[in-house]
């Protein structure tokens, strides 16, 4: 039987967030992306959402159990789904299993020097936020956003230096524990994000039989 109760996890630049999309679709399971969660919950003026805003507004982080609330909202009554974004660190995979039962954990491989490449080329639309990659997730026009034709930029702290430092502290603490504790719930599958978009996709799908 095909696993419907999917995360993805891998780095920003591994095309994590297009095949979560392709694979949704695939399953026939609602996409879930934390952030635009969030995005729609505060924009909503729901109950959770302004909780949420509330930190915001005092320049703390939303709570991870905020979050995991509002991904139990989202999940209420769907026979699947696809998560991206969440969770990020062991602390969060503890408490998005008080949420839901998991049945298959996706993890998009990149090297080092690919994963920097990718993150390289990551742009930011200064007006609404969004983030393209001109690798792996192009904007339709040159350096436009697609949403509001603002021209992108890239973070200053997208230079190869600091996104090595970056990844080494983030496997250090955050995703090595994460992937520790889905490999020992014997959910993990390792997918080589080298390679193209339709390639990845497969070895996705496959992974989720
Ligand atoms: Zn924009």
């Amino acid at each position: 039987m095909t696993a419907r109760r999917i995360v993805l996890l891998g780095p920003p630049g591994s095309g994590k967030g297009t095949q979560a999309v392709r694979l949704a679709a695939w399953l026939g399971v609602p996409h879930i992306s934390t952030g635009d969660l969030l995005r729609s919950e505060v924009q909503n003026r729901t109950t959770l959402g302004l909780q949420a805003q509330g930190f915001m507004d005092r320049g703390e982080l939303v709570p991870d159990q905020l979050v995991a609330e509002m991904i139990r909202k989202r999940i209420e009554g769907v026979t699947g789904f696809v998560l991206d974004g969440f969770p990020r660190n062991i602390n969060q995979a503890k408490i998005l299993e008080t949420v839901t039962a998991v049945d298959r954990v996706l993890h998009f491989q990149l090297n080092r020097e690919e994963i920097i490449r990718r993150l390289s080329a990551r742009r930011v639309c200064p007006q609404c936020g969004h983030v393209y990659n001109l690798i792996s997730s192009p904007p339709q026009h040159d350096n436009l956003c697609d949403t509001c034709k603002t021209l992108l930029v890239q973070r200053s702290d997208d230079t190869p230096e600091v996104i090595e430092r970056r990844i080494d502290v983030q496997y250090a603490r955050e995703i090595g524990p994460m992937l520790e504790f889905y490999r020992k719930r014997n959910v993990l599958r390792e997918i080589d994000a080298q390679g193209d978009i339709e390639s990845v996709y497969q070895a996705a799908q496959r992974a989720l039989e």
